[in-house]
């Protein structure tokens, strides 16, 4: 028996007004403490063991199953964006400059909406089920999946399975879309400091030019995509901030460069990385000007579904009435949920909310996000259904 939406129904109101709720009150990462505290009195209602402040603001749940099986753990991240809302719904942000424009407040409903399904079925469920909310996905290198892990929430019980949910505002609405194999890109952020030696602009041989040489490092860069990596690889590195400089005629002493590198193997990520160091440091030499490089660390690994997992998700995604369940290709955007994903095999997925009758056309993270919250069941029964399989034993 597997669930669906006859299962859901009795939960639909209940998962949108969780939703609208957090809605309106979003909270940045790391200070998701009313949503929190949302979590963890809606998982004891259910009669859901309840371990809150894990890794920060972060809320483990464990619901135990009547029958023996797996250990099955489905994650929602619950952090908002700095953004001001520009959407006029009833709900809208009451917080100026804040706004859940990645839509982490329908990952927290749609994992409630889940946790609603399966607690009322613990009877039929197999193994167990842990609900990992988790602070700060939007922060980079300090995600909240670290801290989580650190703090014990892959460990007694380990999970056997992970499985994550996004929303995507380019997906059409109701359309589930995934990959085997890796998803999405570790981000790598650098930054280059180019030292030259300061002087009059009419003199440039009696000095070193940091402008002049911070042009070459930023052309010679493309070199390392075009001509230093497997062009079967797909690799991108782009400098998104120069800065140098006072005046016209004064030559400065150094320049600052800022960008991003973006891999989808561990390998090429490491060779990228030397490849950017090793350039910037030998052009700025042949022109006597010297290159510090440093990579902020920490940042997230490539999100990768393992493929067999991902293989029958699909298979499982597939039988959910009234949605569709397409491969999609990789993206550049990164997750920290591949931090769970090298603790346990599993997948990540989208649910697509793009619905333009409703007016639902903005991707994620603009100012004019909308999710189509007719989606909302479905992805509350996938993350539902996704644990009950996979917690069968094998
Ligand atoms: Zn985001
Ligand atoms: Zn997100």
């Amino acid at each position: 028996m597997a669930f669906d939406l006859s299962d859901t129904r009795a939960f639909e109101d209940e998962i949108v007004r969780i939703r609208r709720r957090i809605h309106a009150y979003p909270e940045l990462s790391y200070h998701e403490f009313e949503t929190a505290r949302l979590v963890a009195q809606k998982l004891r209602s259910m009669r859901i063991t309840v371990k809150a402040g894990v890794g920060g603001t972060g809320v483990v749940g464990l619901l135990k199953g009547a029958r023996p099986g797996n250990v099955v753990a489905l994650r929602a991240d619950m952090d908002a964006l700095p953004v001001t809302e520009n959407v006029n719904v009833p709900f809208k942000s009451k917080r100026t400059g804040v706004m859940h424009a990645c839509g982490h407040d329908t990952h927290v409903a749609m994992l409630l909406g889940a946790a609603m399904v399966l607690s009322r079925n613990r009877d039929e469920l197999h193994g167990q089920v842990k609900f990992l909310f988790q602070p700060a996905e939007e922060t980079g290198g300090r995600g909240g999946a670290k801290p989580m892990i650190e703090a014990g929430a892959m460990n007694n019980p380990k999970p056997d399975y992970v499985f994550g949910l996004h929303i995507s505002g380019t997906e059409p609405s109701k359309v589930f879309a995934l990959r085997p194999g890796p998803l999405m890109a570790a981000p790598d952020t650098f930054r280059i400091r180019i030292i030259g030696k300061g002087g009059h602009g009419s003199a440039p041989h009696e000095g070193v030019d940091p402008v002049f040489v911070a042009a070459q490092v930023v052309v010679a860069l493309q070199g390392v995509t075009s001509r230093m990596i497997d062009q079967r690889e797909p690799f991108v590195v782009s400098v998104c901030s120069i800065h140098s400089g006072t005046k016209d005629n004064i030559i400065p002493d150094e320049a600052r460069l800022e960008g991003t590198i973006r891999t989808f193997n561990e390998k090429t990520r490491a060779q990228a990385k030397r490849s950017v160091k090793a350039v910037a440091e030998s052009v700025s030499r042949a022109f006597k000007a010297r290159a510090e490089v440093e990579f902020k660390p920490d940042e997230y690994p490539v999100t990768v579904n393992d493929p067999n997992v991902t293989k029958r998700a699909v298979s499982i995604l597939r039988r959910i009435p009234g949605t569709r369940t397409v491969e999609c290709k990789p993206i550049m955007g990164a997750e920290d949920f591949s931090r769970f994903l090298q603790k346990a095999p599993g997948t990540f997925y989208f649910l697509g909310t793009r619905n333009p009758r409703k007016g639902c056309l903005n991707t994620n993270h603009s100012s004019e996000f909308k999710v189509d919250e007719d989606v909302l069941k479905y992805g509350a029964l996938s993350l539902a259904n996704l644990a009950y399989e996979f917690g069968k034993p094998n």
